[in-house]
């Protein structure tokens, strides 16, 4: 593995990071306690060419590779003080993007693709159910085959941009009875009969980020929507899943290099007995293992994107990468506030924040059971 970063893969992380600084920080305080999906910002990440990134030219995106494309949303996550907008991003882009560039014909990356390259569509991926999350092909949505295509039936829950989705990418099954070789995946456009988003669910973090459910009830889609083979939705899933649990965290990987930042800037600053309080062991021994977690993370990232990118099998790494850098954040999150004490507890100083924000990244794309399930189960155990 090649640790150092070529100049032009340097310029990447920095050029979004410069964009993020000077495009998408603006009013994202009110907009994370208002709960607002901040849309022009999406346009904006668009043009810089966020959501693109990963996609051929030809297809209205960019082209870059697996690991350009961490760095990319690493610099985005470092420079946005929001991290909301910035998951919105890599959920889109690593799940529902990734399965239609994998799996999806000509006529439908050609007819998706480019209007979500330009921001001007965006899209939701939806598996999980009330009765179904871990246990993701226990779900109940259904699928019956109809002369023109299927009809489908059924409520997906918790799923990221659901209430302001244009399109999504669903998973039901034709027989519950079937487990996963029941599955199959559509392509639903919002303007379907039949299929609706409920309204924004509220939450503690990520709260720029819009969550809902896609509601279909008896929702035609032609059989030119279904993704890939009938009965294919477990392998289409299981596949999207490696590489978002591989790299929705690189934003993340961005904000753990702020956050540690700012906890040295602030030890170096706030004066307690006639001294910083970064010179109490305590406290510097905190920041210390601050370090440690995010230079881990970084590795495990760039491991697995590596890996992936020059054609190895990543599976293992793509899960113990999930893994660290979700705990790593939560752990360092309050880590960073114990830091500040009383001023991290308080919002004003929006320390609190990253904690509210990494919670959830302990339960989506697979909980830490089910990660450290994955990584038993490839060690044989
Ligand atoms: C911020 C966020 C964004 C999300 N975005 C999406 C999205 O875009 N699309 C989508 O479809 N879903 C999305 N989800 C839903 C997410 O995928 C599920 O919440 C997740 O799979 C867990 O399912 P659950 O919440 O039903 O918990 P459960 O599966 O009920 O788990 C409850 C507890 O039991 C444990 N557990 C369950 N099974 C096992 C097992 N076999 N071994 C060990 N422990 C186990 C879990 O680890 C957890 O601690 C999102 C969730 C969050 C929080």
């Amino acid at each position: 593995m090649e640790f150092a970063l070529s100049e032009a893969q340097r310029a990447i992380r920095t050029g979004a990071d410069t964009f993020a600084r000077d495009h998408l920080n603006e009013d994202w305080v009110d907009h994370d306690r208002s709960g607002r999906f901040p849309r022009d910002a999406w346009r904006r990440c668009a043009a810089f060419g966020i959501q693109g990134a990963m996609v051929p030219a030809s297809l209205g995106g960019q082209g870059l590779d697996v690991l350009s494309t961490v760095l990319m949303l690493e610099g985005l996550g470092y420079g946005c003080r929001d991290n909301g907008l910035p998951f919105a991003l890599a959920s889109q882009m690593w799940s529902l993007q990734a399965a239609l560039m994998r799996f999806g014909d000509d006529a439908q990356k050609a007819r998706y693709l480019p209007e979500l390259c330009r921001g001007e569509r965006i899209g939701a991926f939806g598996i999980t159910e009330l009765d179904s999350g871990s246990d993701t092909y226990a779900l109940q949505t259904r699928c019956e085959k109809t002369e023109r295509g299927y009809t489908l039936n059924g409520r997906k829950s918790y799923v990221t941009l659901a209430p302001v989705a244009d399109m999504a990418i669903v998973f039901a099954t034709r027989d519950p009875a079937l487990g996963r070789w029941g599955i199959s995946a559509f392509i639903v456009d919002s303007s379907t009969p039949g299929f609706r988003t409920s309204q924004v669910v509220d939450k503690m973090g990520m709260r720029t980020c819009p969550m809902g459910e896609l509601i279909l009830e008896d929702c035609q889609v032609p059989e030119h929507h279904r993704l890939g083979p009938e009965g294919a939705g477990a392998s289409i899933f299981s596949t999207a899943m490696e590489s978002e649990r591989g790299y929705i965290f690189a934003c993340q990987l961005g904000a753990m290099q702020r956050q540690l930042e700012d906890a040295v800037s602030y030890a170096r600053e706030r004066q307690q007995f006639g001294q910083a309080i970064g010179k109490f062991q305590s406290v510097s021994n905190r920041l210390a293992d601050m370090k440690l977690r995010l230079e881990l993370s970084r590795m495990l990232l760039y491991k697995a994107a590596w890996l992936d990118a020059s054609g190895h099998p990543s599976a293992m790494d793509a899960a113990l990468a999930k893994l660290q850098l979700s705990e790593a954040f939560v752990d360092s999150s309050l880590d960073s506030i114990r830091t500040y004490g009383a001023r991290g507890f308080v919002t004003e100083h929006e320390v609190e924040r990253d904690l509210r924000d990494g919670i959830g990244g302990l339960i989506y794309s697979g909980t830490s059971d089910i990660q450290r399930n994955i990584i038993a189960r490839l060690l044989g155990v």
